[in-house]
């Protein structure tokens, strides 16, 4: 089969203790996939690590549909090394990649389809939240604003992982080696012919979101820290500023000194500026922590996921 020939297609979904919608999402897929008349499309559902029931109910129905694939890690390594492991081992010319929750609507699909169809390389979604928490939208707004502020490259908010990559382009993606996945950071720095889609999520169907406030922060941390390397020059600005402040202070006293009719107590003064340029330090030290951590992993050279078993066509 040549997979240069448009009309073949693979969807990955990253899997995390979803047993209540993945029956669901796999019956509305085959729904919007059956009448675009494929030659052929695979389901390739990453079990990121459950502890219900995901994997059997996946195994079950890959018994009955050969086009349904799993890879099954041996641990939970988190929705972006999920994503990655599927993108991997998609082997069709378009690779659609979707949350298992159904918040992303499949029937978006044939218009993703269509788009590439016609030229498109990269087909993104953009979420135009009206029901989101007031916590998740605001923080969201708040990381992107940061991200774009610090990087070079431009990212949307609302545009998330949910989109369609033609294969040449998960060919690129596999040259990065990165051992901290940001991946929708990396797309928009690819190139190739990109184009939106908006659309409304729909709530998540079954069970709780499966990104707790702490993965939450780690993921945000992760992002700013593999788009840019400007907090580490942050020191510099700090230092440069309160090394002026310090001068001026300096001035003062020797003014004070030179014509002073009072002795100053000083003690308030050390103590403020000890604390706050200790506490300064401190958040100095932790970011550069950040990145080197990012290096001592990357230079170990580990593996982004590991792999319990899987069935997938390049077995
Ligand atoms: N997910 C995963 N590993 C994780 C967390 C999440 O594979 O450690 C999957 C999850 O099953 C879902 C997708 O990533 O398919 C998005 O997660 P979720 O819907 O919980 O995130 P939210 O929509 O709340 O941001
Ligand atoms: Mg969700």
């Amino acid at each position: 089969m040549n997979p240069l020939i448009k009309n073949t297609l693979s969807i990955v979904i990253p899997t995390f203790n979803e047993e209540g919608n993945i029956e669901i999402l796999y019956s509305k897929l085959i729904e919007t996939l059956t009448p675009l008349e494929l030659d052929e499309f695979e389901f390739i559902f990453v079990d990121d690590g459950s502890q219900d029931r995901s994997l059997e109910i996946v195994k079950k129905l890959a018994i009955d549909d050969p086009r349904v694939k799993y890879i099954s890690f041996s641990r939970n390594f988190g929705h972006q090394p999920a994503l990655k492991a599927g993108l991997d081992h998609a082997q069709f010319a378009g690779v659609v990649s979707l949350d298992a929750d159904l918040q992303h609507p499949v029937e978006l699909i044939p218009e993703m389809i269509e788009k590439w169809k016609n030229g498109a390389e990269v087909v993104y979604t953009k979420r135009k939240d009206v029901s989101l928490p007031w916590f998740k939208r605001t923080t969201s707004k708040l990381f992107y604003r940061i991200i774009n502020t610090l990087s070079q490259i431009k990212l949307e908010d609302g545009v998330a992982d949910f989109r369609l990559l033609d294969q040449k382009v998960i060919h690129a993606l596999r040259a990065y080696k990165e051992s901290n996945l940001f991946i929708r950071g990396l797309i928009p720095a690819l190139g190739f012919r990109q184009e939106s889609i908006d659309y409304t999520p729909h709530k998540r169907f079954a069970g709780e979101t499966k990104y707790s406030f702490s993965k939450m922060l780690r993921f945000a941390l992760t992002g700013l820290t593999s788009l840019s390397a400007k907090p580490l020059y942050f020191s510099i600005y700090f230092g440069v500023f309160f090394a002026m402040l310090a001068f001026i202070y300096g001035l003062y006293a020797i003014y004070v000194f030179a014509f002073g009719h009072e002795t100053i107590p000083g003690w308030t003064s050390i103590i403020a500026s000890i604390l706050l340029i200790g506490g300064i330090q401190l958040i100095m030290i932790g970011i550069i922590g950040i990145y080197l951590g990012k290096v001592f992993a990357q230079s170990k050279g580990r593996p982004n996921y590991i792999i319990a078993e899987k069935k997938t066509n390049n077995d």
